[in-house]
């Protein structure tokens, strides 16, 4: 394992108050930022003061005082009122504001993606990927604002036109998670503000200044609209704010992701109130290779797949199936990785994974090691903590004959479990043994393999690869997992539908009123 520890210093003094790094000024973030706003920023908000660390050196970045109970008031009266203008706007008006930040994206990528690695971890070069994930959203969002129309069907009566139509359903909340701190509101609020509702963002506690950064972007935007309320932050604790939020009857849509845990929970409480939900939840994702495949390529797969991001993705890599005859060379293969790997500050060039988030998730994936230990799993490279500040932690690469039940859990964080297979049947078991659904990927030059696996009877996930790893994923595509991963979609394919009421209308211009499937009530009465 290589280390780069280099970590950036430049202090700046903004108005008498000493801030480490002048891009932050530029995103418009101050020593103490509220956590309200509806297109104005409400100065004092009620709640208490949140920190954000940077988990690279443990430092405070900045301060975000939060929201409490007259901040939601306020909050989500304005999104109310700016609901009844984008209802009125047409669609492709409201792709206009989606295409004016998109240009606000684009001119602060760099400083966007560089908050997004202070405040995450996650290396420059995938904090930058994130904005550019916006970026690309926009593309299709805009696309979306021009073609959202429903089909016209041809009706059974004579004299009778038929046709869906999708209008906006009104207010919809985002509560997002950590690891992406940007690209989730992305998804989801570009889809909401093209089919016309506002969004009420509630971002994780622990990236507090993404969203801010993001926020001060919408704000600016709408100023050359002059409308209030229809981009809304809610920084706030969970079980005052988000909890307030899930239960709130006057918001139609939840769109949450999170674990499993949360998600489900919140994912019964909204639909116990009426109310609809996009779950996008926990993954644990599997990368199986075969013994034609190409090693070089399907080591790189796991390589970013386990170690990418720190394996803080819903689509990292957790567990390899190899065949019996390549398991022994993918293990070193494996091995020579971790061992190569270069870890430190996270906005270093050459580093390839920075820190986990917080020390919990660190003494969680310890856990994960220790239980893998226990139930008989072999440790073949076993990941230390960084002896320096942050929350730095080696990859551990277990090797199992048989299956450990610890692999039926997601740990979010780099543990990768090896355990090799007799053929693709046993694979694909292997694959869908677990709860979670979300991302799947199969190494094989074999075409009746690929296709195999591709089938209804293969990997029953969300997202199925031939070649290509689990991690990431392209953002036209339809993005969501099934089984306890939610069978959600926030972005790509049909995802905007989530953000519209949909309505089946019938105009009859025929005179007559003919009753469909030609039932003959008035017979009698002629
Ligand atoms: P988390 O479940 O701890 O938190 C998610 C969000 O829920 C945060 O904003 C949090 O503040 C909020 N929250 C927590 N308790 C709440 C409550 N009672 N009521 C309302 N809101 C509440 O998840 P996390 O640690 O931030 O993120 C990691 C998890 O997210 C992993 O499981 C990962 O797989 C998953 N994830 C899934 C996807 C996907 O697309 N499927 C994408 C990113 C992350």
């Amino acid at each position: 394992m290589k280390a780069v520890f280099i970590i950036e210093n430049v202090r700046k003094s903004i108005g008498g108050v000493q801030m480490k790094y002048d891009f932050l000024e530029r995103l418009g973030i101050k020593k103490v930022n509220s956590g309200a706003c509806f297109g104005e920023w409400i100065e004092k908000p009620e709640g208490n003061i949140l920190q954000s660390i940077n988990p690279a050196t443990e430092e405070v970045i900045a301060e975000v005082r939060m929201a409490g109970s007259q901040d939601y008031e306020q909050v989500i009266e304005a999104a109310e009122r700016a609901a009844v203008i984008l209802r009125r706007m047409p669609a492709p008006k409201r792709g206009d504001i989606v295409r004016d930040l998109c240009n606000e994206f684009r001119r602060h990528k760099d400083d966007l993606g560089r908050l997004i690695t202070m405040e995450v971890g996650k290396i420059y070069e995938e904090g930058k990927g994130e904005v550019q994930e916006i970026i690309d959203f926009s593309d299709v969002a805009i696309g979306h604002a021009r073609m959202m129309g429903g089909r016209v069907t041809p009706s059974e009566r004579p004299g009778h036109f038929t046709f869906e139509s999708y209008d906006p359903l009104g207010l919809a909340e985002e509560i997002t998670a950590f690891n992406f701190p940007q690209a989730v509101w992305g998804w989801n609020t570009l889809n909401a503000t093209v089919c016309g509702d506002p969004v009420i963002w509630k971002p994780s506690l622990q990236a507090p200044l993404s969203a801010i950064a993001v926020q001060h972007i919408c704000n600016r935007v709408m100023k050359k609209y002059s409308i209030e309320g229809v981009f809304n932050l809610l920084i706030g604790e969970d079980m005052i704010i988000g909890d307030r939020l899930v239960k709130d009857s006057r918001i139609p849509l939840v769109s949450f992701t999170g674990s499993t845990a949360v998600g489900l929970r919140v994912g019964s409480l909204v639909t116990a109130r009426g109310g609809e939900c996009i779950l996008e939840l926990g993954g644990n994702n599997a990368l199986i290779i075969l013994a034609d495949a190409n090693i070089d390529l399907a080591i790189k797969g796991l390589a970013f797949g386990f170690t990418g991001t720190a394996k803080q993705r819903c689509t990292s890599t957790s567990r390899a199936y190899p065949e019996e005859d390549i398991a022994g060379i993918v293990t070193d293969r494996v091995v020579d990785w971790c061992k190569s790997l270069t870890i430190g500050d996270p906005l270093h060039p050459q580093t390839q994974m920075g820190p986990l988030i917080s020390e919990k998730a660190r003494a969680n994936v310890l856990r994960s090691v220790q239980k893998a230990k226990e139930q008989g799993g072999e440790v073949v490279y076993e990941g230390k903590p960084l002896d320096r500040k942050g929350f730095f932690l080696e990859p551990t690469v277990i090797y199992t004959k048989k299956h450990l039940s610890i692999m039926e859990k997601e740990t979010f964080g780099p543990i990768l479990y090896i355990q090799p297979i007799h053929d693709l049947e046993e694979g694909i078991a292997l694959n869908n043994k677990v709860d979670q659904g979300l991302s799947s990927s199969l190494f094989t030059n074999n075409l009746l393999s690929a296709f195999h696996f591709l089938s209804a009877e293969g990997s029953d996930c969300g997202i199925r690869n031939v070649n290509c790893g689990t991690s990431g994923a392209e953002i036209g595509g339809a993005f969501g997992g099934n089984k306890h991963t939610g069978w959600g979609r926030e972005a790509g394919g049909d995802a905007w539908k989530k953000y519209c009421r949909h309505s089946q209308c019938t105009i009859n211009w025929s005179g007559e009123l003919p009753l469909s499937q030609g039932i003959d009530f008035f017979k009698n009465k002629k």
